[in-house]
């Protein structure tokens, strides 16, 4: 067993105290972190106090970085090739050059068969995908997905059909607002450090905030206004709130007849859906929409209606988030502070930005398996959209692959029917999973290669997108304390294996940071020393009146749009009711704690102390109805499959549905805290993983309806 080094970065294990600036890796946010470090050891974690907005703080998860680091020996600690039936269990340790070689020469030979298409790969995506995105298309590969599909896909779409930028290409000043309306997004558990800062400096200073939601979260209890809405009805309300707006002129007729587009189909369109025509359906008093509608204009432009990701997830939800961003353009809270602001780039403050891994590759002519882009013109081909790549696994149609490599994404913790999905996945002739834990995919995978953790690794250097643009780093704190790797070297040694290493001809990280920064004006040394580079000394906004930079066909805000069109798609759609829950049948909603960041913290030893277990939250009147207490065992069941958990009888959701937090009830053995320990959500989305928004392509989760008894 032969396992080739990665070279530290410079520094890395020297002795002596240093301190190290950052990002943090546990979550998908990001924050800038300053990292003590004393002999080679971490000794402290927390926010990097050069940057304002985040100063010294840290969530319990960012927190819980130390205990990864030190206390977690339940994680991969070197290459495993499978030796038994997928699932099985059943490893043997290899070195690295044995892991890459087989792993190499099974992407051969499916290359050999199906061509470079033939490989897939799914990532978390984020600030370091250039790396992920580069090797695909070094394959020749179009067929690079990220989550999306199970979390911002119908709000991105929705925003892209409006504004001509995706969901990350409009940012929300909170700071400056003074009426924040949430559908869902739960700022202070779902949370990131600076965006859940900002909105408390923001209620501090005055500011409201209306929280729409069927279960009332942390973010609720600091909210003026709560409206337990009944759940996969927010389009209704949505359509409403434009009905008052337009009707009682109370929108920005300025602002919209000089930037859109669609009013008057709009305006004709909204006509009938009243504040009582919404009652019917939402719950929410229509006399109660009435005086918010007026508060809100008279707040506007310093308003934000957040168009979510964690929009409830149901078959309308592009519609729901399309008219949230609607009524921002109506209140012309767009490109001023308190409101919507458009995300800039180095480019849009006249500086250069990054160059990128995969300028470097030739484009691929492929089209993508999932059909974004050709077949469904519509979806953004950059992230896809994953569950649209199982049919042509199952079919070969439009063409065959055989290979799907994991990177830091849990498919079978994230999509629906991990059952459905993992038959769908077997078909394949590889599957390897790149992670720093055991994933639920990753133990069902051919091979699993360990990545080093976020402390122990640098990645490629990225641009973050705001109104104040900035170049970050992720450093190297520490050696790594088993047999892992960074990601920049797994994927270079595999490039290198594949024949096609001439795009990754760099032998150590600090060689992509120099490449990333040529041109710019930046060095690493700079970047070094605080972790990060503004690249404006103020937050940037364009000129409203002559400034404003939409990139839809029209350049302006598209109320009307010609690319919903050619997709066969309309621009607004009646509202489709869901149908009342009665008797033992509930809606299963999910969404997420403070101290877990989905699936990937259930086994963190500290994290899992806090929280190791998720009641199902349920309505008193319907609990009381099926015999149930609160503390009680209850059986959930859809399709066959059942599971027993704690009921949790509680007033603050809704009385359609039943919740539970993601991420929990574990399968990897090894995982000892957290495995079988409390209810997997997405195991019981039987039959879901074909149900989607098809204007917005994401998963329509909420759709998923349950039966509940005592058990
Ligand atoms: S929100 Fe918390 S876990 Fe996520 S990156 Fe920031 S500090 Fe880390």
């Amino acid at each position: 067993m032969k396992s080739i080094k990665a070279p530290n970065v410079s520094g890395v294990g020297s002795p002596g105290r240093r301190s190290v600036f950052s990002m943090c890796g546990m979550c998908a946010t990001r924050c800038p972190i300053q990292v003590e470090v004393e002999d080679g050891r971490v000794t402290w974690i927390q926010g990097n106090s050069h940057d304002k907005a985040m100063g010294a703080s840290l969530c319990a998860k960012g927190a819980a970085g130390l205990s990864l680091e030190y206390d977690d020996d339940q994680r991969p600690q070197y290459p495993l090739i499978r030796t038994g039936p997928r699932g099985a269990g059943q490893w043997r340790r290899a070195g690295w050059d044995e892991a890459l070689d087989y792993v190499a020469d099974k992407l051969k030979s499916v290359i050999d068969k199906y061509g470079g298409k033939g490989v897939v790969l799914s990532d978390r995506g984020g600030a370091f995908s250039d790396l992920t995105k580069s090797f695909v298309k070094a394959l020749g590969s179009p067929n690079y997905f990220t989550h999306d599909c199970t979390c911002g896909s119908n709000a991105h779409h929705a925003t892209k059909s409006l504004f001509g930028v995706g969901r990350t290409g409009m940012s929300y000043d909170f700071k400056n607002s003074k009426h924040i309306v949430l559908y869902g997004r739960n700022i202070i558990e779902s949370l990131q450090v600076k965006e859940a800062k900002d909105f408390i400096q923001a209620l501090q200073n005055g500011a409201k905030c209306t929280y729409i939601d069927p279960r009332a979260t942390l973010t609720a209890g600091k909210a003026a206004r709560y409206w337990q809405i009944r759940p996969n009805t927010e389009y209704a309300l949505n359509l409403s709130i434009i009905n008052v707006l337009l009707k009682e002129n109370l929108y920005d007729r300025d602002f919209v007849t000089r930037w859109s587009i669609g009013l008057d189909e709009l305006s004709s369109f909204v006509m009938d859906k009243t504040p009582e025509w919404q009652e019917t359906y939402t719950g929410i008093p229509a006399r109660e929409v009435r005086s918010f509608v007026n508060e809100i204009a008279n707040d506007a432009p310093k308003a934000i209606f957040h168009a979510g990701w964690m929009t409830a997830r149901h078959l309308q939800s592009f519609y729901g988030s399309r008219t949230a961003h609607a009524i921002n353009a109506l209140l012309g809270a767009i490109e001023v502070p308190g409101g919507s602001i458009f995300a800039k780039g180095a480019k849009d403050v006249g500086k250069k930005g990054l160059n990128n891994l995969t300028d470097r590759i030739p484009a691929v002519k492929d089209p993508r398996v999932d059909g974004c882009g050709w077949k469904h013109t519509h979806f953004d081909p950059g992230p896809g959209i994953l569950h649209l790549l199982f049919p042509a696994i199952e079919t070969g149609d439009p063409y065959k692959v055989g290979a799907y490599i994991a990177y830091r994404h849990d498919p079978l913790s994230s999509l629906p029917d991990p059952e459905a999905t993992m038959k769908l996945l077997d078909r394949l002739e590889l599957l390897v999973s790149i992670d720093v834990n055991y994933s639920e995919a990753a133990w069902r995978s051919d091979v699993i290669l360990p990545e080093s953790t976020y402390l122990e690794r640098a990645n490629i250097l990225t641009e973050k997108t705001g109104p104040k643009p900035s170049f970050l780093m992720r450093d190297q704190a520490v050696s790594p304390r088993f047999d892992s790797r960074p990601a920049w070297w797994i994927f270079r040694e595999l490039a290198r294996r594949l024949g096609v290493g001439e795009f990754f001809d760099f032998e150590n990280v600090e060689e992509i940071w120099n490449y990333q920064l040529e041109g710019t004006g930046v060095t690493v040394a700079q970047l070094r020393e605080k972790g990060q580079i503004s690249l404006a000394d103020k937050p940037v906004l364009w000129d409203r009146e002559k400034g404003l930079k939409f990139k839809t066909p029209s350049g302006k805000i598209e109320f009307t749009s010609s690319v919903l069109k050619k997709a066969g798609l309309d621009d607004f759609v009646e509202f489709a009711p869901p149908k009342n829950m009665e008797g033992d049948e509930f809606r299963l909603l999910f969404g997420r704690s403070a101290v877990h960041n989905h699936a990937h913290t259930m086994n963190n030893p500290l994290l899992n102390e806090l929280l190791d277990y998720n009641p199902i939250w349920i309505h008193p009147s319907r609990a009381e109805k099926l015999g149930i207490a609160d503390g009680s065992l209850i059986e959930v069941s859809r399709q066959g499959y059942a599971v027993k958990g704690l009921a949790k009888v509680t007033p603050w959701i809704h009385r359609d549905a039943v919740f539970m937090l993601h991420g929990f009830g574990r399968t990897v053995p090894l995982q000892k805290r957290a495995y079988n320990k409390g209810t997997a959500d997405q195991r019981l989305q039987k039959g879901m993983l074909t149900v989607y928004d098809p204007a917005g392509g994401g998963h329509a989760l909420c759709e998923c309806t349950v039966h509940v008894h005592p058990a």
